[in-house]
């Protein structure tokens, strides 16, 4: 089977290899659909359990990824094929890897100021062939999003890379998807905080 389905959700089954294949792919394609990348974390999967409309953000996603010892564990115990992790952490330090040999654009949306501040600057020291094509930290009020969502379409990033929690990251992601002029969404959680130190 190509997918492993843990409480209703199939995932399919891609190593993190796979998963930054599929996106090299993706970015290659210049198709003006936005591909959103969900890593199906515990708090997903159990929110959409009750979430109609969180799940239809899942199903709607491009690719959803095993982000959680537990599904991974659930697929061993079955004899499944779901064998490795991909966190948005994770991904995102393999994604700014591979962007700064291929210089992948990026907007990096969500954290606090000094720590959207920070990942950038650290992005740009250790990662220099990627292009950070602009940021905004994730306190933002609503009357400010449709500001936002017309910087990151004038951008144009290969990589927009939502750190806004779980699962604000995902429905701002769906329902920006048609504005946003970015190849590929990821939310990633806490992982700017990560990259800030
Ligand atoms: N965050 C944000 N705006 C908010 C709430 C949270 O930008 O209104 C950021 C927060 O600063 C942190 C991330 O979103 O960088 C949430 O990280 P967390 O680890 O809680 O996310 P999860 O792993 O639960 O998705």
């Amino acid at each position: 089977s190509q997918s492993t389905n843990i409480m209703g959700i199939p995932f399919p089954n891609v190593t993190m290899d796979q998963t930054v294949a599929i996106l090299d792919k993706v970015v290659d394609q210049e198709s003006n659909e936005l591909f959103h990348v969900i890593t199906g974390n515990p708090e997903i999967v159990m929110s959409c359990q009750k979430n109609a409309s969180l799940r239809k953000v899942v199903d709607q996603a491009g690719l959803v990824t095993a982000d959680g010892a537990g599904i991974v564990m659930v697929s061993r115990f079955r004899g499944g094929q779901l064998t490795e992790r991909v966190t948005g952490c994770d991904l995102l330090f393999r994604l700014l890897e591979e962007g700064d040999q291929k210089h992948w654009s990026f907007y990096m949306l969500g954290a606090e100021e000094s720590v959207s501040e920070q990942a950038v600057k650290i992005i740009a020291q250790r990662y220099p062939g990627v292009i950070v094509k602009g940021r905004h930290h994730g306190y933002f009020q609503a009357d400010e999003e449709q500001q936002i969502v017309e910087e990151i379409r004038t951008a144009q990033p290969d990589f927009l890379i939502v750190a806004l929690g779980a699962p604000h990251a995902e429905h701002w992601i769906n329902k920006y998807r048609h504005q946003l002029n970015a190849r590929v969404a990821i939310g990633v959680g806490g992982s700017l905080d990560i990259v800030a130190g």
